[in-house]
């Protein structure tokens, strides 16, 4: 629930400070019964009980890589599972979520989709992702000095895009200063470019940044390679970024998984360069994570040094460190795989 939620479902008469008052016991001091709310009065928490429930995603599994990411198989309380990414990184580390159980669009590429969609999740199980995965690391160490900082990706399984209202109310709920208190700048949503529902977040008042799934330099292979993209065009496409209202700190990513022989060469990044010239943006090369099903390979470290050298010279460029690859756990490896 929104804090204006919260309130409406406070009995009547309550003063407005009760609903921070909850926030603050859940969130900040991690209280996961509403008995221990100490504070609050006995009716309130009856009411509360009565008309809410309480509760974080519970462990299933969890995978240690060499390079420190963890990757957390978590139980959602219909019993199905999803999968959420610890990435820790000197002073900010990052916590990847899912948006959805599976993932509808049909990338070639990528893991997740061969699991097809079984649900989306709600805003309560996507930040229940982002709460479990935190306090499992002492990110949410509030009253012990500072909290630790750290980024949120919407990168994990699932089309955020195509859950968009429950997306932004998480966002919403993770931004509240009364609560995690997140901001904005600190949270990434990854589309595979659903452009209608690019113009309804640029619209929305609390919304992360965003990152663009381009993966290849023409309509014909971005079609080959995201059947999705059929219906939305990669002119269109462009054209909805070059429209996208980014606020003044903001710059647009794309991303770009680079296949071998199939979208890596440098006429390829010549043309993703020409895309992108008069976009205030950076392009973040991802080089493929392999995987069972998978019919495509990574290209060779030189080649992903060539086509970054080319789009350089445009835009700023940057090879994405794969994390995690050891334990699934990297880019378009979610599949709830048990190794
Ligand atoms: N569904 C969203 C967000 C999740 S995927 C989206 O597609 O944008 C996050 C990123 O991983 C996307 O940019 C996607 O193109 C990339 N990706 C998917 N499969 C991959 C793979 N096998 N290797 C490397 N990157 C991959
Ligand atoms: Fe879904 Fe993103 Fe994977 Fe495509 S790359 S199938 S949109 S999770």
């Amino acid at each position: 629930m929104e804090l204006s939620e919260l309130r409406q479902v406070l009995p009547a008469g309550e003063p407005a400070y009760r609903a921070e008052q909850v926030y603050r016991a859940l969130y900040q001091q991690k209280i996961q019964d509403l008995v221990q709310i100490s504070n609050l009065p006995g009716r309130v928490r009856l009411e509360l009980a009565a008309q809410a429930e309480l509760g974080l995603p519970v462990l299933d599994r969890r995978f240690e890589s060499t390079d420190g990411t963890r990757r957390y198989l978590l139980s959602l309380a219909d019993g199905k599972t999803v999968e959420t990414v610890l990435m820790p990184e000197g002073d900010r580390d990052t916590v990847c979520v899912s948006s959805q159980v599976g993932c509808p669009v049909d990338c070639k590429f990528c893991m997740t989709a061969l699991m097809g969609l079984e649900r989306s999740l709600t805003a309560g199980e996507i930040v229940g992702q982002v709460l479990f995965v935190a306090h499992d690391n002492g990110l949410l160490e509030y009253g012990a000095g500072e909290t630790r900082r750290f980024n949120i990706v919407m990168m994990g399984m699932g089309e955020p895009l195509l859950n968009l209202p429950n997306v932004l109310k998480a966002v919403r709920i993770l931004c509240d200063p009364h609560g995690v208190g997140m901001t904005e700048r600190r949270i990434t949503l990854s589309t595979s470019g659903i452009i209608p529902k690019i113009e309804e977040l640029g619209k929305a008042e609390v919304r992360p940044k965003l990152a663009i799934s381009l993966n290849a330099s023409t309509e014909e292979m971005r079609q080959q390679l995201m059947p999705i993209t059929k219906k939305w065009h990669l002119k269109d496409l462009m054209e909805a970024c070059r429209a996208y209202p980014l606020r003044p700190w903001e710059k647009l990513m794309f991303e770009y998984v680079l296949l071998g022989g199939v979208n890596d060469t440098d006429d390829d990044a010549r043309r993703v360069a020409k895309l992108v010239a008069n976009i205030n943006c950076k392009v973040n090369l991802i080089a493929l994570n392999p995987g069972p099903g998978i019919p495509y390979e990574t290209p060779a470290p030189e080649r992903v040094a060539s086509f970054q050298e080319i789009v350089r010279r445009t835009v700023p460029c940057f090879i994405r460190r794969p994390r995690g690859l050891d334990i699934f756990a990297a880019c378009g490896q979610l599949k709830r795989n048990n190794a």
